[in-house]
C-alpha cells in the first residue's frame, strides 16, 4: 500500500452529495453516448446558468449526466473568469498533476478541483486559483495551511515506546506540551491524549476510531489531527475546529479506500 498515494483532504459536500442524485438519477450513465461509470469518467452538467445561484441549488431537471468527452463537447465558449466553486483538494503526494488553467501548465501537488455550472470542471494548483470566490479561496488557504502543518509535524515528531503499570505497550510523542499515546491491540488501535498531566476525552472534538486502521503511520496522522482538534476546542478556536473535522474525516474516507 502507497500511503501517500492521492489524499482527499477536502470535499465540497453538498455539491457531491447533489451530483450522484443526477448521476444515480441518470442510471450512472451518459445520457449522450450511454457509456457507464466503468468506461468513462462521468460529469454533471447544467442546462442553463443562473448566475447567483450555487451549482447544487439548482433543480435536478435543469442537469444531465455526462461523460467527459461529451461533456467538452457541450463547452465550447470563452471560460469564465469567475462564478467557479471549490469541489476539492486532493495530495497528490508529488508534483504529480498539472495545473489546467490557460497558459500555466505548472506541475502540482495540490489539486484543485472547481466547477463551474456554465463550463464545467478544471483541475488547478494552489496559486492558479484566483478565479475562485473569496470564500473558497480563503477556505483553500486555510485548509492547506494545516494540512501543511500536520504533514509538518509528523515528520519532525519522535516516538517512543512504553508501558503503563499493567504492562500495556504503547507509543508516544509529544506536541505543544501535549502527549499522544497510541496502544495496539490485536489488529486496533485505541488512543489517549493528555494536555499537560491532564487525560482529555478524545471522542468529543472528533470521532473516534471505529474500526482497524492498519497502517501506524496512518493511525500517527489521524491522533495528530484528533489533538490538534482537542487544542483547537480548548483554545475556543471553532474554525480551525471546524477544519480539522473536515480534514480528519476525508482523509479517513480516503484511507478507507487506500486500504
Ligand atoms: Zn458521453
Ligand atoms: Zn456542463
Ligand atoms: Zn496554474
Amino acid at each position: 500500500m502507497d500511503i501517500k498515494k492521492i489524499r482527499k483532504f477536502y470535499r465540497n459536500h453538498k455539491w457531491i452529495e447533489f451530483s450522484n442524485k443526477i448521476k444515480e438519477r441518470d442510471g450512472n450513465k451518459c445520457t449522450n453516448c450511454s457509456r457507464n461509470e466503468e468506461e468513462v469518467i462521468l460529469q454533471v452538467h447544467h442546462n442553463t446558468y443562473y448566475e447567483n445561484k450555487k451549482p447544487w441549488e439548482y433543480s435536478p431537471l435543469d442537469c444531465i449526466t455526462l461523460c467527459k468527452g461529451c461533456h467538452a463537447r457541450e463547452h465550447n465558449l470563452i471560460e469564465p473568469n469567475y462564478g467557479w466553486i471549490l469541489i476539492s483538494i486532493d495530495d497528490l503526494g508529488g508534483l504529480d498533476g498539472v495545473c489546467e488553467r490557460k497558459n500555466c501548465n505548472t506541475a502540482i501537488r495540490y489539486e484543485h478541483i472547481a466547477y463551474h455550472p456554465k463550463w464545467g470542471y478544471k483541475t488547478v494548483g494552489s496559486s492558479c486559483i484566483s478565479f475562485l470566490t473569496e470564500e473558497d479561496k480563503f477556505k483553500s488557504h486555510q485548509y492547506i495551511h494545516l494540512y501543511k502543518k500536520i504533514a509538518k509535524a509528523l515528520n519532525t515528531f519522535e516516538w517512543s515506546k512504553s508501558q503503563t503499570k499493567k504492562g500495556r505497550y504503547f507509543i508516544f510523542t509529544e506536541y505543544q506540551k501535549s502527549t499522544i499515546r497510541i496502544y495496539k491491540d490485536n489488529s486496533s488501535y485505541q488512543l489517549a491524549f493528555y494536555l499537560g498531566k491532564k487525560r482529555v476525552n478524545w471522542e468529543k472534538p472528533i470521532q473516534p476510531f471505529k474500526k482497524n486502521i492498519p497502517h501506524i503511520e496512518l493511525v500517527k496522522e489521524l491522533a495528530l489531527i484528533n489533538l490538534m482538534g482537542i487544542i483547537a476546542t480548548e483554545r475556543d478556536k471553532k474554525e480551525e475546529l471546524k477544519v480539522l473535522q473536515d480534514i480528519y474525516k476525508n482523509l479517513k474516507n480516503s484511507i478507507r479506500n487506500l486500504c
